[in-house]
């Protein structure tokens, strides 16, 4: 493996692959409207996962009806806390690679860090340990500050809406089922599973049925579509324009033409990815 340097002063990732979603909802969950895309990003990254480095960005939407009681209320592209929380720069997939390995597979951290770094990613064993702790938290169910987040979204929208989306990370069979709340941008909750079956996901979504839902975002799979059925049975349910997590990495956008137009205008140039703030929490 070639050698390293031991300290960089940016890491920088050329190479990597360019995902930009927008949001996945397409009229607004107040008043039907069709909704308009925001002319800039909301958010805009660069994250390493277990395929390689990938640049990441989202465009939110809004609603623009006047007489809506939620105009100019932002629907963001969620999609993007689904590959990597807020304020990482790893991917999902590199959580649940260590939570797996760690928990299932009993390997120590260090073990683990070694294997990610012949695996080409770049971490160090704090970090592992630090992903660790977040994959913990994420399979930990509610904490109390998604609570709080989830109850100022009821009190402001009347409900949520909830998105699920599974990744198959890289090395092993489970699947890790996210859960996420679109209006407020949060990941709320992970499971991670060998061989999911209907029961399981709907055993895990229940902790969330109390909460009144407006909408929920799921792509085609039938278990998801069974347990979301299953505990929210009057809820609208809406297909997710694209399933991504499972490829994360396979695909650019194709026609992102317009996209690097306004990239070049938002962001003057390349987008940034100099800096990977490393001591942040998200719970
Ligand atoms: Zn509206």
């Amino acid at each position: 493996m070639e050698k390293r340097p031991r300290h960089r002063i940016a890491r920088r990732y050329p190479e990597a692959k360019r995902r930009i979603f927008v949001s996945e909802l397409n009229t607004c969950a107040h008043c039907g409207a069709e909704l308009k895309l925001r002319p800039n990003w909301h958010m805009r990254k660069t994250i390493q996962t277990m395929q390689g480095a990938l640049f990441l960005a989202g465009r939110a939407k809004t609603c623009t009806n006047e007489e809506c009681s939620h105009c100019g209320t932002r629907y963001y592209a969620s999609q993007v806390w689904l590959l990597s929380l807020p304020e990482s720069s790893y991917g999902l997939d590199v959580l649940a690679y260590i939570g797996w390995r760690h928990e299932h597979d009993q390997r120590q951290l260090v073990e683990i860090q070694r294997e990610l770094n012949q695996k080409g990613i770049e971490i160090n064993e704090r970090n592992v340990g630090k992903l660790y702790r977040q994959y913990l938290a994420l399979l930990g169910a509610t904490s109390e500050g998604i609570r709080k987040k989830l109850e100022a979204i009821v009190e402001k929208h009347g409900g949520l809406i909830f998105g699920i989306d599974a990744l198959q990370p890289e090395g092993h069979g489970s699947l890790l089922y996210v859960l996420y709340e679109i209006l407020s941008g949060r990941v709320v909750s992970a499971i991670q599973l060998e061989r999911p079956n209907e029961k399981d996901l709907t055993d895990w979504l229940k902790t969330y049925q109390s909460y009144p839902v407006l909408a929920s975002v799921s792509d085609g799979e039938e278990r998801i579509i069974a347990a979301l059925r299953a505990v929210w049975p009057n809820a609208p349910r809406q297909r997710c324009q694209e399933h991504f997590l499972g490829n994360l990495a396979d695909e650019v956008l194709e026609n992102d033409t317009e996209l690097r137009k306004q990239m070049r205008v938002d962001l003057g140039g390349l987008p940034k990815t100099a800096d990977f703030p490393e001591n942040s929490s998200f719970f």
